[in-house]
């Protein structure tokens, strides 16, 4: 049966000589995986539509029970040129694509378009990072509490921010702790990631959290939660080294 979906590419694998296995994102399917027939030849007319990140149209044969669906053509919606042609938003797609495939189980198509859109013509590159991080951390029931203690539930006095309590410590709970105290302004700013998304982002740009430092927290919660070693973020660690 023909099949016509838009969808967004999050993955490729090279497969015999010429062929290849994408990961498509999908609104109806979640994620789906396409056979691509002479992915390598450039002749191919698929090949423009078919590259990490592009959206695009996408035809196939839809078998239910195959696990790869045959791809029999593509059409391109948006390749994302802002980001390809910069190297930090080019390493941010590429955690972001690595996040929708292996966090998102279901229901991650409308904030993977929202952070690629973003990403290609924002200001802001890192801010799209860590809001997406931190929207995939909630989508896998582990959104960082920032609602007040995570151990005692005291809504002042929060100084520092635990992975292993899942959110704000206050400084009663962390003269147990002893955990590195973080300034009150950092701590705002992971509130304000934390409680935003998508539909606001207008409104969460200008107030610092363009900062790799942020990312680097909302990444270490999520590798500490679902144990997943992201190797896209070790080209952003590089960049920001
Ligand atoms: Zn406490």
């Amino acid at each position: 049966m023909n099949e016509q979906v838009n969808g967004i590419v999050i993955k490729q694998i090279d497969y015999k000589d010429n062929d290849a296995i994408i990961t498509v994102y999908t609104p109806t399917y979640d994620r789906i995986g396409l056979y691509v027939r002479g992915y390598k030849k450039i002749t191919s007319k698929n090949v423009y539509a078919t590259q990490l990140i592009d959206e695009s149209m996408f035809l196939f044969d839809y078998n239910p029970i195959s696990r790869f669906q045959t791809l029999k053509s593509a059409s391109l919606i948006n390749e994302h040129k802002g980001i390809k042609s910069d190297y930090d938003r080019l390493a941010i797609a590429a955690l972001i694509c690595e996040i929708a495939d292996t966090v998102y189980d279901e229901q991650g198509y409308d904030d993977l378009k929202s952070a690629l859109d973003q990403l290609d013509k924002c200001s802001e590159p890192y801010t799209v990072a860590n809001l997406y991080l931190s929207l995939a951390l909630r989508a896998a029931g582990l959104g960082m509490n920032v609602d007040g203690c995570s151990i005692c539930g005291a809504t002042d006095n929060i100084v520092a921010l635990s992975q292993q309590e899942g959110g704000f410590v206050c400084k009663n709970c962390n003269s147990q702790l002893h955990l590195p105290v973080s300034d009150a302004g950092y701590l705002r700013k992971m509130r304000i990631i934390n409680k935003a998304d998508f539909t606001v982002f207008d409104k969460i740009l200008g107030l610092g959290l363009n900062s790799f430092d942020i990312t680097r927290e909302l990444a270490g919660f999520l590798k500490y939660y679902m144990d997943i070693d992201f190797r896209s973020f070790r080209s952003l660690l590089d960049i920001n080294r």
